[in-house]
């Protein structure tokens, strides 16, 4: 079956999969009220998950990233997890957490068939780290990463919002951390969403001045592997760890885009911003449905623009992160 691409050439061989909405955590540049249900909330079943996944695996998808909303709130997480890495042709299921339940659970998770995990971090201070999540579970967290290193995973990602006024004050505490972990650190700016222009005004930082830090200090830029995705990756010699950047707003981000959305509720987004979701779920429901729902995959897909409007300040119909899947 032919894999999926777009008009412009685009091969989309990753899907970030959203298995919930509902997160625990308060973050103050995606749920700062903390996780409001919109009626009764009917996330997709371990069943239409399958079906997903397999009809994604049909059409050229190699891997598959859970999550949410929190996706380790789930009571069937590492139920998910084994049935996207049982399905042939997914060599990799990695997660996005915020790292609440990974001390309890890393091991489990790991032997489930997840490799690949990016926690958020977004300050290693833990009054920042407090501040800035409205959750005190920075020791918590920091268990959780010893515990997914000691699990088998062989490096762990840390994802950190770069927020002006917050933690631009973190860089020197990250680089000395990750001087002796093999931690590849993210550094993502603050993207715009519908939660308004006053908190992306005031916080947006450019990681631009990151880049130019690390290039005065040594850090060199590595060539991109063709499944890198948008990030700018960084490593020095004197550093176990690596740095990568996502900077939405720099010229060129879309142009490397290799991801496609299904949110919690089944709906495909062919980009975070710009455009409503499309409804899938009318096609989870039975294996026998798979040839439509690959066709339907297919038809998407030439709806996919070129690049993402949040330069002209349209952020679509994303009112925060945790409903789409980040
Ligand atoms: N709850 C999990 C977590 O926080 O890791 C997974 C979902 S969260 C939406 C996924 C990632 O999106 C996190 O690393 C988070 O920091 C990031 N994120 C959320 N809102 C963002 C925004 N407005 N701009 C940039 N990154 C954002
Ligand atoms: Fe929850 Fe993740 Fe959003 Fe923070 S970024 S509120 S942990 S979904």
């Amino acid at each position: 079956m032919s894999q999926l691409q777009d008009n412009f050439g685009r091969r989309f061989h990753y899907l970030r999969m959203s298995v919930t909405d509902v997160c625990n955590f308060k973050c103050s540049y995606c749920l700062p009220d903390g996780y409001r249900p919109d009626g009764k909330p009917s996330f997709l079943t371990l069943s239409e998950i399958a079906n997903l996944a397999a009809a994604f695996a049909k059409v050229g998808t190699q891997k598959i990233r859970i999550t949410g909303g929190e996706p380790s709130l789930r009571k069937d997480f590492t139920d998910i997890i084994r049935v996207v890495a049982d399905m042939p042709n997914i060599n990799t299921v990695a997660t996005t957490t915020n790292g609440y339940r990974l001390a309890q659970n890393a091991q489990e998770w790991y032997d489930a068939g997840l490799r690949r995990i990016n926690v958020s971090v977004d300050s290693l201070d833990p009054r920042m780290f407090y501040q800035i999540t409205g959750e005190n579970k920075f020791d918590q967290v920091m268990r959780g990463i010893d515990a997914a290193l000691d699990a088998g995973f062989e490096r762990v990602k840390v994802n950190a919002v770069l927020l002006k006024h917050l933690n631009d004050k973190d860089l020197p505490r990250f680089l000395h951390w990750i001087k002796q972990y093999p931690i590849d650190l993210r550094f993502i700016e603050l993207m715009e969403t519908g939660l308004g222009h006053d908190y992306f005004n005031k916080h947006h930082l450019a990681g631009a001045t990151i880049k130019a830090h690390l290039l005065e200090n040594g850090w060199g830029l590595d060539q991109a592997a063709i499944d890198d995705g948008p990030a700018q990756n960084f490593s020095h010699d004197d550093y176990q760890g690596r740095i990568g950047l996502i900077m939405p707003y720099e010229k060129n981000f879309c142009a490397s885009c290799n991801r496609l959305r299904v949110s919690a509720k089944g709906k495909l987004h062919l980009c975070l911003f710009t455009e409503h979701g499309v409804d899938l779920r009318d096609l989870l429901q039975s294996e026998s449905q798979q040839a439509e729902l690959v066709s339907r995959l297919h038809q998407q897909l030439e709806q996919k623009k070129a690049t993402h409007f949040l330069h002209d300040g349209v952020t679509g119909v994303t009112q925060h992160l945790a409903s789409i899947g980040g």
